[in-house]
């Protein structure tokens, strides 16, 4: 009896710690408890290459995505694809980008779902690049519904930014003149295919360390013209160490 007071005692004292979900630390540098997986699919929305094992986010991301499927299905869109989010407890993977590690950023493909989108297909499917990369022109490719698509994704409050590659975010600019979520849609190389979605820490997610805000104003002007300028990638360029982020001190052990 005395035992199982103690043992329960203990619980009690140890639950609170893991029973909320929190995203700990940066995100190329952190690691995430209690993340959920976003179901393989659902209304307005499939998991493509699920067999990686990387769609686990925090709740405010599952419930972005799902809610994203269902604003894409009301807008008469196609199912999107969800890529990549996070392994279970976050952290880096061992090949692909370095951010992901606390379950708030996501990956969510351009091109529209295959016909028949059986599992076997998603697990399989080629990504559609949306920047005819020769002419440095948006292929054909990118339409209208892509353009819904990153509208309806970039509106939600939880958004901290989207990562576009510079050819789209002039489209947008173009499509949406004024519109104040424009801010959140940050150009950047290598994101032609696909758009990567990162939303800001949680409320009371006290490790969650934030991004800085994104400059104010639609970034339409002088921004975008430097990455438009920058086709050769300087921007981004500059030497490549081998990449082993200093996890935080409660993530060592947490995740490989
Ligand atoms: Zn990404």
């Amino acid at each position: 009896m005395v035992r199982w007071f103690g043992l329960g005692f203990g619980l009690w004292l140890w639950l609170p710690a893991m029973a909320w979900a929190q995203a700990i630390g940066g995100y190329a540098a952190g690691c995430q408890v209690n993340a959920r997986a976003l179901p393989a699919s659902g209304p307005g929305f499939y998991v493509i290459r699920s067999a990686r094992e990387r769609f686990y986010g925090q709740p405010p991301l599952i419930d972005y995505l799902q809610t994203l499927g269902l604003k894409a299905q009301q807008s008469g869109l196609p199912p999107i694809l969800v890529a990549d989010i996070a392994m279970e407890r976050g952290g880096p993977f061992a090949s692909g980008h370095r951010s992901h590690q606390t379950g708030l950023d996501a990956d969510i493909w351009l091109r529209p779902p295959p016909k028949h989108p059986s599992p076997h297909r998603l697990e399989g499917i080629r990504a559609v690049d949306m920047v005819d990369h020769r002419y440095y022109i948006l292929s054909r490719h990118f339409r209208d519904q892509q353009r819904q698509l990153i509208a309806l994704a970039a509106q939600d409050e939880r958004v901290s930014r989207i990562f576009v590659h510079p050819l789209i975010k002039k489209a947008m600019c173009r499509a949406y003149g004024e519109a104040p979520w424009l801010g959140r849609l940050r150009p950047w190389f290598g994101h032609s295919s696909h758009f990567h979605v990162r939303l800001h820490c949680p409320k009371g997610d006290t490790l969650c360390e934030p991004q800085s805000q994104v400059p104010a104003g639609t970034g339409c002007g002088q921004e975008l013209a430097s990455w438009l300028n920058d086709k050769a990638g300087a921007i981004t360029a500059g030497p490549r160490t081998p990449f082993r982020p200093l996890l935080p001190k409660s993530c060592v052990g947490w995740v490989r």
